[in-house]
């Protein structure tokens, strides 16, 4: 039977056993890193491809450098823990894979030095994050935080109050997602997810001076419309009011793939339907994450050695 294991305190066990004490110092003050990694099921090959695994753990490694958190391990050896965990698991649909280092010491001393540090990797069955093939959004009253505040490229596990705070509100106001903007009032990004917009037929986005993560999914699709759309993508400052005009517009995340936003402050997006972009962006998308597309291999990790 499929089941949920997780890696923890240097060892492997069912997620159920997996349990931290109350004191520990990252449940009350949000210091830790964490990722999501996806492994994408191909029932044809019967094969898990977890995607990108490499370039996840380097960026939770320079996330770690940030937050003072000292790990034994390289990304290559997470890399291989997290094969041997999703092997072990054994499930036969998209899973979603969530590494956590964290401030392990039990102790209430609101800082980052004298603590100790953990790494724990746990693996669950997790579908689309959005639920929603046409996104609704609404720009946030929240606003992403700059990074001489609580650095926004670094998956700190504190930040995630200001996207909770966003997305609850957006959900309250009848959104399916929130859009964040950056203390200058450009746009930031989504919850969880990056943002791009198709303005003159090119693809534009915000860079790195709005406060966003540096999404891996975003660096795919980047590559993809470069290499295979022949897109000319532009990283600048984006426009509240840009989000407003704009002739397509989608968001992207390792948790939500690619999906459409279809309408943004009750005003539809380009004509309301999900643009042709963006249409051929997810199919791109959904072939090379399941290992369907020779040319992009590289990103995609086996986990059953056959
Ligand atoms: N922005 C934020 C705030 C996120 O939490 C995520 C999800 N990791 C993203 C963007 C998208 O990043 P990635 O494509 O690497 O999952």
């Amino acid at each position: 039977m499929p089941q949920s294991y997780a890696f923890f305190q240097g060892k492997f066990m069912p997620l159920s056993e997996a349990k931290i004490g109350v004191m520990t110092h990252a449940l009350h003050y949000g210091t830790a890193i964490f990722e999501g990694i996806r492994g994408n099921w191909n029932p044809e090959q019967k094969q898990t491809y977890l995607f990108r695994p490499r370039e996840h753990y380097e960026r939770m490694h320079r996330g770690c450098q940030v937050m003072k958190l000292d790990i034994p391990y390289t990304a290559e050896k997470m890399c291989d823990i997290t094969v041997e965990l999703v092997a072990k698991c054994a499930f036969e649909e998209d899973i979603y894979i969530r590494p956590l280092a964290y401030k392990s010491s039990e102790s209430l001393y609101v800082r980052l030095h004298d603590l100790d540090s953990d790494f724990l990797v746990f693996v669950i069955p997790w579908g689309p994050y959005i639920k929603v093939d046409k996104a609704k959004c609404g720009v946030s009253s929240w606003r992403r935080p700059n990074d001489d505040m609580i650095p926004p490229q670094a998956k700190i596990t504190g930040i995630y109050a200001n996207s909770a705070l966003a997305k609850t509100e957006a959900h309250d106001n009848g959104f399916h997602e929130t859009i964040m903007l950056c203390q200058s009032g450009y746009v930031s990004e989504g919850s969880g997810e990056n943002i791009f917009l198709v303005i003159d037929d090119k693809l534009v986005t915000p860079a790195t001076y709005s406060s966003i993560l540096m999404g891996i999914t975003r660096d795919t699709v980047i590559k993809l419309a470069k290499n295979e759309l022949g897109m000319d993508v532009v990283e600048r400052p984006v426009d509240r009011s840009e989000l407003y005009v704009a002739k397509e517009a989608f968001m992207t995340g390792t948790a939500a793939n690619i999906t459409a936003v279809t309408e943004i402050d009750h005003r539809k997006v380009g004509d309301g339907e999900v643009g042709e972009i963006t249409r051929k962006l997810q199919n791109l998308y959904s072939s090379v994450i399941r290992g369907r597309n020779p040319k992009y291999m590289e990103w995609c990790t086996p986990v059953y050695k056959r």
